[in-house]
C-alpha cells in the first residue's frame, strides 16, 4: 500500500518509453481514487493509464504494444492471469503491480498465480508504522468488512508480521467485548 510499487511500475514504464517502446498502462475501472485516466502514485509521479472493467479488454487495447503495465492488479479477477500469459506469449513484456496480500493477510485475487507464472518477482516493502521494520502487511484500521475498500492513509497501515498479528489480536478482543455488551 505504501511500499512504492506504483512508483516502481512507473519507473520501469518510463524507462521503456525512453527506449522508444510502445507502452500501455491499464488498471481496473473501479479504482478511481484520483483520476480516471492516470495511474497516480502517492508521490504524485503519474503516468497516463486506461481503466478497463475486465482484463480481457487489454488483449485488444494492447495490440501493437511492446510493454503493458497493469496497476492495482489485485482487484482484477483470475482471468487476468490468462490475459497476461497470452500477452507475454505474443512477445509483449508485461509488468504487473499489485498487493500480494489483503487486509486479512491472505493472498489477494490473481496475485499468487501471477507470481507463479512470472519470470521475475520483486517484492517492495513499506515501513511498519508501529516499529519501523520492513512491512509486508496492510492492517485495516477501520472495521468495514469489504475486501475492496479504496482509500489511503485513513483506512490502512503498513505493518510488519509481528505488529499485524498484534493488531489482529486486539481487533478480535474488541469484537468479543462488544459482543458481551449486547
Ligand atoms: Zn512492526
Amino acid at each position: 500500500m505504501f511500499s512504492g510499487k506504483t512508483e516502481e511500475l512507473i519507473r520501469r514504464l518510463n524507462r521503456a518509453k525512453i527506449a522508444r517502446q510502445r507502452v500501455e498502462i491499464f488498471k481496473p475501472a473501479l479504482d478511481t481514487r484520483y483520476h480516471a485516466e492516470d495511474v497516480v502514485s502517492h508521490n504524485q509521479n503519474s503516468i497516463r493509464s486506461t481503466p478497463v472493467p475486465v482484463a480481457q479488454e487489454m488483449l485488444l487495447l494492447a495490440a501493437g504494444c511492446d510493454v503493458v503495465g497493469v496497476d492495482e492488479a489485485q482487484f482484477f479477477d483470475e482471468s487476468l492471469v490468462d490475459v497476461c500469459v497470452q500477452l507475454a506469449n505474443r512477445g509483449t513484456r508485461v509488468i504487473v503491480a499489485g498487493l500480494d496480500m489483503d487486509y486479512m493477510g491472505q493472498p489477494f485475487g490473481p496475485m499468487p498465480a501471477l507470481m507463479a507464472v512470472a519470470e521475475f518477482v520483486t517484492k517492495v516493502h513499506a515501513i511498519c508504522v508501529c516499529c519501523g521494520e520492513l512491512a509486508s502487511y496492510s492492517f485495516r484500521v477501520t472495521a468495514a468488512e469489504s475486501k475492496i475498500l479504496l482509500g489511503e492513509t485513513d483506512a490502512y497501515e503498513a505493518r510488519c508480521r509481528y505488529c499485524f498479528q498484534e493488531g489482529m489480536r486486539e481487533k478480535a478482543a474488541e469484537t468479543t467485548s462488544q459482543a458481551e455488551l449486547k
